[in-house]
């Protein structure tokens, strides 16, 4: 029974999420979801990102978090859109709140769409947005254990971004087992190593965002 209701939420969220694939795709806007857990780096990412590419790209951002507005606000600061989702205590984005959200967004003016999901490492992998991209954040802090034990969010991802790599020489992250344990379970996942403090990574990451908007 509980098993039913959960597949029928979630069917009637991936027809949601169609309908945003196809405005996402129609308006020529390339749509990322970032997910991690809370305190991975997705808004500090997110920061250096639009900083090494908005002279070329028309980026907009959709931050959803359970309350507040500071990761927006962040945002706004690069003086792009940014739309807010309060989630008010939802642990996850659906595809009907990045709908709502998206009527805040002039769609056509934008290039390169990043949805920053609640952090959470669990039911965002279950919720399609719409994105044509998904990206997987796991910082060195949070330990090498992350892939192993949440398996659905990097099965689903097709880029995993190591994040705060400066913290690799002081910690007992084992680098070669994270990426060993992320390729088993999805043999496809492009994997980046990034500091965005030491910048380590970024110009490699943005290169892959290139690429992907000229698809
Ligand atoms: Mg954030
Ligand atoms: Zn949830």
């Amino acid at each position: 029974m509980e098993i039913k209701v959960l597949t029928n939420v979630l069917k009637a969220n991936d027809n949601i999420a169609r309908d945003n694939n196809t405005d996402f795709t129609t308006n020529q806007v390339l749509a990322i979801n970032l997910m991690s857990s809370p305190g991975s780096g997705k808004t500090t990412l997110l920061e250096n990102t639009i900083t090494l590419l908005q002279a070329d790209f028309r980026i907009g951002v959709i931050e959803g978090d359970l309350q507040t507005t500071i990761d927006a606000e962040r945002i706004q600061k690069l003086n792009i859109p940014v739309v807010q989702i309060n989630t008010a205590g939802g642990c996850h984005l659906d595809a009907n709140l990045v709908r709502n959200a998206v009527k805040n967004l002039a769609l056509n003016e934008i290039d390169l769409l990043f949805i920053e999901n609640v952090g959470n490492l669990v039911c965002p992998a279950e919720y399609q947005l719409g994105e044509h991209k998904r990206v997987v954040l796991l910082s060195i802090a949070e330990g090498d254990d992350k892939p192993i034990k949440y398996p659905a969010v990097f099965r689903n991802a097709d880029v995993l971004i190591i994040t705060k790599m400066d913290l690799l020489p002081n910690s007992d992250f084992e680098l070669a087992r994270a990426r060993q344990d992320a390729t088993q379970i999805n043999p496809a996942i492009e994997i980046f190593e990034i500091s965005c403090k030491t910048g380590r990574g970024l110009t490699a990451w943005c290169d892959w965002l290139r690429q992907q908007v000229k698809c």
